[in-house]
């Protein structure tokens, strides 16, 4: 990893350069929240201005812009005897900036996935490819567990990564393209001074964390307590809606429709992200569904997340960026589960 200095302003040009050529996606403000805070998501800028850097996190993730909600596998045109199929991946570049840590560590998660050696995703693949990815620090987010799961820092998947002393950027470089898009406006390099306050400021954020989660015992403790009433207790809530899967930066579920045309002269295969919450989720042919009780569409969900994620990539799928607590409508929120399911083990 190699480490420059990047003044504030020649910052902006970069960014200014960045967008001559780039689809630009950043943080902006949408709304003002009940609590008088803004409220941010990931969307397309023109210009530098529009971008709020200083946001605490997104309602969504930024998982719509490798895996949309929506998208066509392909399309279909029939002409009489003959047809043609049509498959396009997404080639123009896009930069995302000011990603935080704890959504770069999702798409490390998502790579696992969608671009592993055997069935890889073509679609995700190309757009993974050619995005260009700034993340940023941030002081910590209300509500996020992000330490307890070790991704409140990373060290790859980006480009190149910021932290903010003042009036200048500590800048991370974690590719060549990286360092070449860097070199083309000014930069230093790192002298004492500004190592020693990058890493006070490094300190003060990881202070700034509410206690660990013991979430390293989560896998066995899942085994052991399955059948807890707390899934009830839970589950009892859960209004099956399914957003905090589309929240989620790293749930990636989804199911594949083919739409025809009533004339039958063209057709699409579409996918379409989907949530394991959702009531028929586990349906299949015939009827038949397999996790009719919500308390247990919610289970399965936290089990994939924390026990079968683990035991195939020895790691959480979940990043703790809170998202799916913010959004539940029911208040339910992974801490408060692993709470609940810490004391039943203590009481047993
Ligand atoms: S846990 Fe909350 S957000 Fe998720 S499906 Fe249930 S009610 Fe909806
Ligand atoms: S499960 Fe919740 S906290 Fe974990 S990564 Fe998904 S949205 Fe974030």
């Amino acid at each position: 990893m190699l480490f420059k200095i990047l003044d504030k302003s020649e910052f902006r040009s970069l960014l200014v350069m960045l967008l001559e050529s780039h689809e630009v996606i950043a943080p902006r403000v949408i709304a003002t929240g009940q609590d008088g805070r803004p409220l941010h998501n990931y969307l397309p800028v023109k210009t530098p201005e529009e971008m709020d850097l200083g946001y605490e996190t997104t309602l969504n993730s930024a998982k719509t812009y490798f895996l949309p909600y929506s998208e066509n596998l392909s399309t279909w045109d029939f002409n009489e005897a003959d047809w043609t199929q049509n498959i396009s991946y997404r080639m123009q570049p896009r930069a995302i900036i000011g990603l935080h840590a704890c959504d770069i560590n999702a798409l490390l998660k998502l790579d696992k996935v969608m671009a592993r050696e055997f069935y890889p995703s073509p679609y995700y693949i190309s757009r993974r490819k050619n995005s260009f990815i700034i993340g940023i620090d941030h002081t910590p987010c209300r509500g996020a567990f992000c330490r307890s799961l070790g991704t409140d820092t990373v060290n790859r998947g980006f480009d190149l990564f910021l932290t903010d002393l003042g009036d200048r950027y500590f800048v991370a470089i974690d590719s060549d393209r990286g360092y070449s898009t860097l070199h083309r406006v000014t930069v230093r390099d790192v002298t004492d001074e500004d190592t020693g306050a990058y890493l006070e400021v490094r300190k003060r954020i990881a202070d700034g964390f509410d206690p660990d989660l013991p979430v390293k015992q989560l896998p066995n403790l899942m085994d052991i307590e399955f059948n807890a009433d707390v899934w009830d207790k839970w589950g009892a809530r859960c209004l099956s809606c399914g957003s905090c899967a589309m929240v989620c930066p790293t749930c990636y579920c989804y199911g594949v429709n083919e739409a025809v045309a009533m004339d039958f002269t063209s057709g699409a295969k579409v996918r379409q992200l989907y949530s394991c919450n959702l009531a028929d989720f586990a349906t299949v042919a015939g009827g038949h569904n397999f996790r009719p009780p919500r308390e247990s569409r919610l289970k399965y969900r936290y089990y994939h997340q924390h026990r079968g994620f683990v035991e195939t990539y020895d790691e959480p799928k979940c990043v703790g960026c809170g998202r799916c607590s913010r959004t539940c409508l029911a208040g339910i929120n992974p801490p408060d589960i692993f709470r609940d399911l810490l004391a039943k083990e203590e009481q047993s």
